[in-house]
């Protein structure tokens, strides 16, 4: 029997300069458990710093945690990179810092880059600075996503900035996509009737959460037998019935 799950795809912690101090791991948690959010992509910009507190903090809730990275390509898009396992965000994690200009963060300007512990507690700040665009194509990115299993997902392809078809004008039809994300300032109506060759792909709408109350934002909905990152992956390909449902 095929159930109904709430799906969240792209939260930010306290690590994205841009996000408020209370995104720590357990606010975070605690956010999704109120919203009845079963499935939940971290996806904080250019890095997985702290993606172990979350996944350790989410032990303690029936909630499935796909530990991600919010990748800006050298065109300046945004594409959500999400995958199953910790060890392969963060083999990713070493291709994207590897491709990221040698610049320190200002946190005066930019925002604080903290990472914390499951329970929010400031382990440090990372110097790198993270709003930035890296040296990768949307292409390598793809690539090297699919390299080690994970999913690509173009962020907010709705914004005139940061966005695929923004920045190209276009979603390049070789490319390897998993999904489309909407953001909050669209319906998925609206977004069709702009783009005519949307429907050629999976679409998702998520919170793009940089503070709790973004999570109030709860669009969509899985249909999967069973809470894995396997069955989210199906949903994703709309395999065996497996689907995903908006609803706006
Ligand atoms: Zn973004
Ligand atoms: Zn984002």
């Amino acid at each position: 029997m095929l159930l109904e799950y709430p799906a969240d795809f792209h939260v930010h912690t306290c690590l994205s300069p841009c996000a408020s101090d209370d995104m720590t791991p357990i606010n975070i948690l605690n956010m999704a458990k109120l919203m009845g959010t079963k499935v939940l992509g971290i996806c904080d910009h250019n890095s997985a710093g702290n993606i172990k507190a979350v996944l350790e903090i989410a032990q303690d809730f029936d909630i499935l945690v796909i530990p991600g990275i919010e990748v800006q390509s050298v065109e300046e898009v945004h594409l959500l990179c999400l995958f199953e396992k910790e060890n392969q965000v963060l083999e990713f994690q070493d291709y994207v810092y590897s491709a990221l200009p040698p610049i320190s963060n200002n946190p005066r300007y930019f925002g604080y880059q903290w990472l914390v512990d499951g329970k929010g507690n400031i382990l440090g700040e990372e110097n790198r600075m993270l709003l930035a665009s890296t040296f990768l194509t949307v292409d390598e990115i793809s690539q090297k996503v699919h390299e080690l299993k994970g999913l690509l997902i173009p962020a907010h392809v709705d914004r005139r900035h940061f966005s695929i078809i923004g920045q190209l004008g276009f979603i390049p039809e070789n490319l390897k996509i998993d999904a489309v994300e909407f953001s909050r300032a669209t319906t998925k109506a609206e977004l069709k009737a702009t783009f005519d060759k949307i429907n050629n792909h999976t679409l998702i709408t998520s919170s793009d959460a940089h503070c709790l109350q973004d999570m109030v934002y709860q669009k969509t909905f899985l249909l999967l037998k069973s809470l894995n990152f396997k069955e989210v992956t199906m949903a994703l390909r709309c395999v065996e019935g497996r689907r995903v449902l908006i609803r706006d």
